[in-house]
């Protein structure tokens, strides 16, 4: 059996306990931007249930001109308010060479993608230069409430980075992963 043949099978399981459609405009008006690593359960470490929340995920959670499409759309025609960011340790996107990719890519197919695959060095400066994309975005009309985390995927724990200078937590429980 695949893992797709796996999903498939489990959809089954699910169908005959699922409890019926929610509203499109999540309930709790809010909307997630994290990474797509497998380790992030979102509904358990955030207490999400079904339509509650928009979750946008990419590699490394980053803030692209397409995460904020979504964005843009969440708010305006779906009627989200609020933004959460979460960054995690142990992460692929870590002291990734975009460059060195983006060089393998094109030297193998003669081609080179249009997109950039930006990569970080200090996860705690990376929320923080997420949260200053999106609250800077100009199509975004709510953005009074935007904040972001590390998730540590030791523990599940979330902890907040600020934006000040201050020695932030967050970057201390990075140490050793
Ligand atoms: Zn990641």
């Amino acid at each position: 059996m695949s893992a797709i043949d796996h999903l498939i099978h489990d959809n089954d399981h699910y169908v005959s306990s699922f409890p019926g459609a929610r509203p499109v405009r999540p309930k709790l008006r809010l909307t997630v931007v994290t990474c797509m690593d497998s380790r992030l359960d979102l509904f358990g470490a955030l207490g999400l249930d079904i339509g509650d929340a928009h979750l946008l995920r990419n590699a490394g959670g980053v803030i692209t001109d397409d995460v904020l499409r979504s964005l843009a759309i969440s708010q305006r025609a779906i009627g989200t308010r609020e933004i959460v960011l979460i960054h995690h340790t142990d992460c692929g996107m870590f002291n990734f060479n975009d460059d060195e990719f983006r060089a393998t890519l094109a030297s193998e197919t003669g081609e080179a993608p249009p997109w950039r695959v930006p990569g970080f060095t200090d996860l705690v400066e990376d929320v923080r230069l997420s949260l200053t994309r999106v609250r800077e975005c100009p199509w975004l009309p709510y953005r009074d409430s935007v904040r972001g985390f590390v998730f540590d995927v030791a523990t599940a724990r979330i902890t907040e980075v600020t934006t000040s200078d201050a020695t932030s937590d967050a970057n201390s429980q990075t140490a050793g992963h």
